[in-house]
């Protein structure tokens, strides 16, 4: 490790810690995985900031401190079977991985799951399974899930997924009406039925039915 990378590491870790990710495994893991490898072009240079940042086919790979959050109010525990809805560039299924048992992810565009994939490989992650689907749907071969994270906002958390999570499985979803406004929610299903709360706002790209065209 070079000192410039080591500097960087311990800047980009104290931003994380300042707004507000403390779990000590989700810093571990967000310290081994190297955002650079996700991020391409013309915005490379800037992966060790905390912003979100353009990826291919329109999308955008969240901040690093929202990651963090949303990884932490996951609450990942190392037996689990993790679904996540909106690949991107693979970034966030990197960070469960180190958390999980094993990864699940799902995007609607080919082209962001091939490139994710290339991520994986380089890294030598070996408990992630990427594929091109509609994760609205859920994933019924793989149903049910101990905890399933939704990295683009639906209007309401999808039937299909509520339906693939375990009894004690915790989903985080952004929730919104409109781009403008929405709340990341955590939803743990009970015994009888789901409990909801409220954790922040937040800004995702929406959750689109159907494939992407690339
Ligand atoms: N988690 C990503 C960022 C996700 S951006 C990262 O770490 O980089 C949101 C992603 O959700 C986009 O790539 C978009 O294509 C995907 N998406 C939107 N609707 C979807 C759906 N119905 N099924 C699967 N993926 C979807």
């Amino acid at each position: 490790m070079t000192a410039d990378h080591a500097e960087r590491q311990m800047a980009f870790l104290f931003a994380l810690r300042q707004r507000g990710v403390t779990d000590k495994r989700v810093l571990e893991a967000m310290e081994k995985i190297d955002r650079g490898v996700f991020v391409k072009g013309l915005f490379a240079e800037r992966a060790y900031e905390d912003m979100p940042l353009p990826i291919a086919c329109g999308q955008t790979i969240s901040q690093p401190s929202v990651v963090g959050l949303m990884t932490q109010a996951l609450d990942v525990q190392p037996r689990h079977k993790v679904l996540e809805v909106g690949t991107g560039s693979g970034y966030q299924a990197a960070v469960l991985s180190q958390l999980a048992r094993r990864v699940y992810t799902v995007d609607r565009h080919r082209r962001l799951v091939a490139e994710a994939q290339a991520g994986f490989d380089a890294l030598g992650l070996t408990n992630i399974t990427a594929f091109a689907a509609d994760g609205s749907r859920g994933l019924p071969e793989q149903a049910p899930f101990d905890r399933i994270l939704v990295t683009a906002a639906a209007e309401d958390p999808p039937g299909p997924l509520l339906a693939e999570l375990k009894t004690g499985g915790i989903m985080v979803v952004p929730v919104g009406q409109s781009d403008a406004v929405q709340h990341l929610i955590k939803v743990t299903r009970t015994e009888t039925g789901y409990d909801y709360d409220e954790l922040r706002p937040v800004r995702f790209v929406p959750l689109v039915e159907g494939m992407g065209q690339d």
